[in-house]
């Protein structure tokens, strides 16, 4: 039985004052019966740990570098996000993808750096509007997750993957909840036929998920939580929401 998990995803917001307020909610709300996590911008990941620490919460961040050290200007690596008490990694969120050039192998090899690390990568996979209408939604996600597959090898049953289609984020257009459990399945499938830990390995699903559609979506027989962007700024959607995982 895997436990279902929501994964907050701050993207390029917060302050010190709004994360202390947002983080004492989240933690005066507890329990949930899902484990919960925030990934917050860098800058905040060691206040994070500070206010988290004790309590079930756990604390990741949004990107890691593929490299392990050396001369990388602006990245930050695996070891240093292990120092910060990180759960959780984000990589390839299609934010990235999209405005940075993020490659399938480059994503992959971000996975392997967190895994080396023991920081578990959150492998996002989603298509584009233009793709699903193209009938191209289950090869695009499988290309994606099959560039990880590959790289990890047999660690690939370590990941935890984010199906979000791109149309869906931020958009306040979500999947359905048969659209998502239909591609949720097959990328468990893929899974399980290629590491045979199909059935052990959580894949969220992201995209306008709101209080009003989180139970409904987190209902489906392979969608195991959802990574939240927006709702996850407003303490009491995101509590609302996790609590319908619980
Ligand atoms: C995200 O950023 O991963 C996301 C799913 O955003 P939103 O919930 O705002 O659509």
């Amino acid at each position: 039985m895997r436990r279902k998990l929501v994964v907050g995803n701050w993207k390029m917001h917060g302050s010190r004052p709004a994360n202390a307020e947002l983080l004492s909610a989240l933690i005066a709300a507890r329990p949930y019966g899902a484990d919960v996590a925030v990934c917050v911008p860098y800058v905040f990941l060691t206040e994070t740990a500070a206010t988290l620490a004790g309590s079930e919460l756990r604390w990741g961040a949004q990107d890691v570098s593929a490299h392990e050290q050396g001369a990388y200007t602006g990245e930050v690596s695996a070891a240093m996000l292990a120092e910060c008490g990180c759960r959780y990694a984000i990589v390839g969120h299609s934010e990235r993808r999209a405005y940075h050039g993020e490659s399938d192998q480059l994503v992959a090899d971000k996975a392997r750096a967190a895994l080396a690390r023991g920081v578990t990568p959150i492998v996002c996979v989603g298509e584009t509007l233009a793709e699903r209408e193209a009938d191209q939604t289950e090869a695009v996600v499988k290309r994606q997750l099959s560039a990880v597959i590959h790289t990890l090898a047999h660690c690939a049953g370590e990941i935890v993957v984010a199906y979000e289609p791109v149309w869906a984020i931020g958009t306040g257009r979500t999947a359905t909840p048969q659209q998502a459990q239909q591609v949720h399945a097959v990328l468990r499938a893929q899974l399980q036929a290629a590491t045979g830990h199909g059935q052990r390995v959580r894949i969220l699903y992201g995209g306008s998920v709101k209080p009003d559609n989180a139970a409904e979506l987190f209902g489906q027989a392979d969608i195991d939580g959802g990574l939240v962007g927006g709702a996850s700024l407003k303490a009491a959607d995101f509590v609302a929401i996790c609590r319908a995982a619980g």
